[in-house]
């Protein structure tokens, strides 16, 4: 089965999302996606405890997707972001802010946002920190 995996927020801490909707709100969209074109963290955490449960799904068998809102200008940063973790991802989508269109029904998603889990199929898992 397909496993669709979200980045920021689920498998790395939320830091890049939550700056952005907070340069969004405080000031304005536009500002926010200039800063974020622009934009590079390297500092961010990773989800052991959600890393482990994919590790297990992939040995098992699974075709473990990175499934992200982040532009195809952010593929460096994210493989940096997910370090020795890299090769658990048989591919990583990059969707530039329009995860909306994509067709994840064929599988489980795994992410931080309610929306996206309601797009997957049955067992898709809300992802807390
Ligand atoms: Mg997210």
């Amino acid at each position: 089965m397909k496993i669709y995996v979200d980045m920021d927020g689920t498998v790395l801490s939320n830091k890049l999302d939550n700056q952005f909707r907070c340069i969004a709100t405080a000031i304005n969209m536009a500002e926010a996606l200039l800063w974020y074109a622009d934009v590079y963290v390297d500092d961010l955490q990773v989800n052991t405890v959600l890393l482990g449960k994919i590790a297990t799904l992939k040995a098992e068998g699974h075709e473990i997707i990175g499934w992200t809102n982040r532009d195809d200008n952010k593929q460096l940063m994210t493989e940096r972001n997910l370090g020795i973790y890299l090769p658990l991802f048989d591919t990583i989508q990059y969707h530039a802010g329009d995860k909306r269109s994509s067709v994840v029904s064929d599988g489980i998603v795994y992410d931080n946002e309610a929306e996206y889990v309601a797009m997957g199929a049955a067992g898709s898992t809300l992802v807390t920190w």
